[in-house]
């Protein structure tokens, strides 16, 4: 049995992937402090006999005992909102952290691949992004701390691979959806379909007009999945290019759930926040022979079933993540 170690597997992209690798039938050791993440993941995880868990902060020296064939480097705050409640733990995880688990892909000589964002291109002045274009990053913004840690990861991965030769994979994930989101982790799709689902206006920061593209966690993961058996060592964007505005979204939610009296309510942009983006996906597409294949209209549906059977606990929960409490904005 192959064996492989997740980092990050009791957040949301985490724990999907343990289960895809579970199925796999790879003996799979999932890695999490719960800074940002659920046990009610990892719950769901240990009803398979291949699966193991270690409750342990990456930023510190990682011990494993057993042999690893894989790892997969997923373990960092991704809402905007986390990483400015927890800016130094971002900054750790995605430098220290990469550093242990790139030191320990070494040591017992395993393939290992790091998650990477959209973010390394900043508020991006090409469009689409695609991976030559080096990014628009503020390094002393409130983002920057998210996007620079990010930007050191891939640098400190591809010194890796190419002074020790290292078999590494770098994927630069754009905004991707689906359940096990945290309904009040801050990021738009939980945040607007939990103000749904409490009869609340819907929150657009700015006018609106700024654009993403989202993709189904699904599509994401078989991404993943054919990047790490892939000989491809240079980063790859993975997300769907079918782009929208928020305004656009905040209304696809509105019919959604069908609360067409529901109102949406403007505040500021907060500082830094990118006006635009969509992947180039044309090198996921000739390198890996991925394309996604769930369009929203599915996918947000599946996701919103999902947050509909939450507990009345879970959807009331006063720990909303909010951008109120920090000087953010412009
Ligand atoms: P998440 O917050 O749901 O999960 C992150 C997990 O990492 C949490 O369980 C958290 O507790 C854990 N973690 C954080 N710091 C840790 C540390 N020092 N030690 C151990 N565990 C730690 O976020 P997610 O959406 O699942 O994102 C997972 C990864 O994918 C992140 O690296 C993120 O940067 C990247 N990513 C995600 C998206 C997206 O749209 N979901 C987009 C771009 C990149
Ligand atoms: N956003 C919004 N209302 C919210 C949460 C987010 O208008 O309640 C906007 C946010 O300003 C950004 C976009 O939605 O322009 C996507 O935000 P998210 O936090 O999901 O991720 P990002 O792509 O910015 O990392």
């Amino acid at each position: 049995m192959k064996k492989i170690l997740i980092t990050g597997a009791a957040g949301f992209l985490g724990s999907h992937l343990c289960e895809r690798f579970l199925k796999e039938k790879f003996y799979v050791i999932g890695m999490d402090n719960f800074i940002t993440g659920s046990l009610i993941n990892i719950n769901l995880l240990k009803k398979y006999e291949n699966f193991k868990f270690i409750d342990h902060d990456v930023s510190k020296y990682i011990q494993i005992d057993d042999p690893l064939d894989y790892i997969l480097h997923f373990a960092s705050p991704a809402s905007p909102i986390d990483y400015l409640k927890i800016p130094i733990q971002t900054l750790k995880v995605g430098s220290l952290g990469t550093h242990n688990l790139l030191g320990l892909a070494k040591s017992k000589n395993a393939v290992i691949l790091v998650a990477s964002t959209s973010e390394v291109y900043g508020d991006p002045l090409v469009h689409p992004q695609k991976e030559t274009y080096f990014g628009n990053v503020n390094p002393i913004g409130p983002r920057g701390v998210y996007d620079e840690s990010k930007r050191f990861q891939e640098a400190l991965t591809m010194a890796y691979h190419r002074f020790h030769g290292l078999d590494t994979k770098i994927v630069r994930i754009f905004n991707t959806y689906g359940p096990r989101m945290r309904l009040n982790d801050g990021r738009v799709l939980p945040a607007f379909i939990g103000q749904s689902l409490r009869g609340e206006d819907l929150t657009i920061f700015g006018n609106g007009s700024q654009t993403r593209s989202f993709c189904y966690v699904d599509d994401l993961i078989e991404g993943i999945y054919k990047l790490l058996f892939s000989d491809y060592n240079y980063p790859i964007n993975i997300g769907n290019p079918n782009e929208i505005s928020i305004k656009d979204f905040a209304h696809e939610i509105i019919s959604l759930t069908g609360n067409s009296n529901q109102k949406i309510v403007f505040k500021e942009l907060p500082e830094n926040d990118p006006l635009k983006r969509k992947p180039d996906i044309e090198l996921a597409k000739n390198i890996l022979g991925w394309k996604p294949k769930i369009q929203r209209k599915e996918g947000l549906r599946l996701t919103y079933d999902y947050f509909c059977n939450l507990s009345v606990q879970e959807l009331n929960k006063k720990d909303h993540n909010s951008f109120d409490s920090y000087n953010i904005y412009k």
